[in-house]
């Protein structure tokens, strides 16, 4: 069933999982992973970046939430890292029922400032915001921010900053890169990091990035207090790594129906992974 990105993270904060947010700009690929949530009864964000949304267009929204109205597990339909209040809005207006504001790359107060702005005309609506604070570096095609490097999240900011702007959820810098990592970079959580932010805010806290990071440390992550986590680059990656595979073996291939299918199946094998390690497997119930 179509929910908000509010009552699918509440859930998930009170019982100590993880939501996987899965990028989606592609009409395969978001059929592929809507039935490997169904079939793992895994509760499962949309989520919709605003070069990926440009990409789709608003009639792509329709068949999405169309989709979501009749999953057999939750839905949210979340607008990943918006970046005005304008696009917020119109996200809003299009069916979103879920949505980011990421100024994180603006001063400590601007930030508040727009967030807080954001998170007004949300609630009015009834719908929750995740903001950003810290930054988790720039690596996918979108050029998701500008930073070229991470800049720890403190719990002290994250109190303040919760405060003051109102978010519902908070995306925070806990030693996770966007995309996939540059050579050279060794990633590691600072989980002890993640228990003083946890502590200070007690809200879904959300991970962005991540890709490379060990699955032992995502694993505990995703059940000592980060909420949501995105996943991008991994399926997309297993997706067309897929797909270049099919298309080098059989040159004369040209329908669609001939050729997705085996990549959308290697892109639900690591889908179906990133569930169970966030331990998200088989939490549809506990919304029914
Ligand atoms: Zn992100």
């Amino acid at each position: 069933m179509l929910t908000t990105g509010d009552r699918i993270l509440s859930v998930a904060n009170q019982t100590g999982f993880a939501v996987p947010a899965f990028n989606i700009s592609d009409y395969a690929m978001f059929k592929g992973i809507a039935t490997i949530c169904e079939e793992l009864d895994a509760p499962w964000i949309v989520a919709i970046h605003p070069d990926e949304y440009s990409h789709v267009g608003p009639d792509f929204m329709r068949a999405v939430l169309a989709r979501a109205n009749r999953s057999s597990v939750p839905m949210a339909v979340h607008l990943d890292h918006g970046g005005t209040y304008q696009q917020v809005l119109t996200s809003i207006q299009n069916g979103f029922t879920s949505v980011m504001i990421d100024a994180s790359l603006k001063p400590f107060d601007e930030n508040v400032a727009i967030t807080k702005e954001v998170v007004a005309a949300a609630h009015a609506v009834g719908l929750s915001v995740e903001g950003e604070l810290g930054t988790i570096g720039a690596n996918d095609s979108y050029g998701e921010s500008g930073a070229t490097e991470i800049i720890y999240t403190t719990a002290a900011d994250a109190k303040r900053f919760v405060e003051q702007t109102g978010v519902d959820s908070l995306a925070i810098a806990i030693g996770t890169f966007h995309g996939l990592y540059p050579a050279g970079m060794t990633p590691h959580l600072e989980l002890e990091l993640l228990m003083e932010i946890k502590d200070a805010v007690r809200l879904p806290l959300v991970l962005h990035g991540g890709s490379n990071n060990p699955d032992d440390e995502i694993s505990v992550a995703a059940r000592t207090g980060i909420n949501k986590i995105n996943i991008s680059s991994d399926i997309k990656m297993a997706y067309y790594t897929k797909m270049r595979e099919v298309l080098a073996s059989h040159p004369n291939l040209r329908e669609p129906n001939a050729i997705q299918p085996e990549c959308v199946k290697a892109m639900n094998e690591v889908a179906a992974q990133k569930i169970r390690l966030f331990g998200a497997d088989g939490k549809g119930a506990l919304y029914r």
